[in-house]
């Protein structure tokens, strides 16, 4: 989609600082991140949330964001992370290319877990 800021990262057209690259799968540092080493994983393919993607870009994108993981953890450091979607614009979703954050997290880091959200 020419409009879409991932899909232009995917073509080039956008600079990020790529940290994985396979076929279907592209992921990046976020622009404004959370935590140092915050990371976005994303299909190549345009799908505006998580229940347009097939299964097999879907498994592709979770078996990434499985494999970055400990790589993002061990690049920064960090204790843990925060793995999340924010799917569709009242989930948060301000990307509407379906996205994975992972978000480093240190001990003692005055963070939030995901399930703040809900509680
Ligand atoms: P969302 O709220 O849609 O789940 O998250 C979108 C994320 O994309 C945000 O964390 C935001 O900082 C990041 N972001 C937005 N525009 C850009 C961009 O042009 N480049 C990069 N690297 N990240 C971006």
């Amino acid at each position: 989609m020419d409009d879409c800021i991932f899909c232009q990262i995917v073509a080039g057209d956008i600079p990020a600082r790529v940290v994985y690259e396979d076929e279907d799968v592209l992921a990046f540092l976020d622009a404004n991140p959370l935590a140092p080493g915050h990371t976005l994983v994303i299909p190549k393919t345009h799908y505006e949330t998580l229940d347009e993607v097939p299964p097999e870009p879907g498994e592709m994108m979770f078996a990434a964001v499985h494999y970055l993981t400990p790589i993002v953890e061990d690049a920064v450091d960090a204790d843990g992370s925060n793995i999340g979607f924010n799917n569709g614009a009242a989930a948060g979703q301000e990307v509407p290319h379906v996205h994975g954050h992972i978000v480093p997290r240190f001990e003692d880091d005055g963070g939030s877990p995901i399930h703040a959200v809900a509680g």
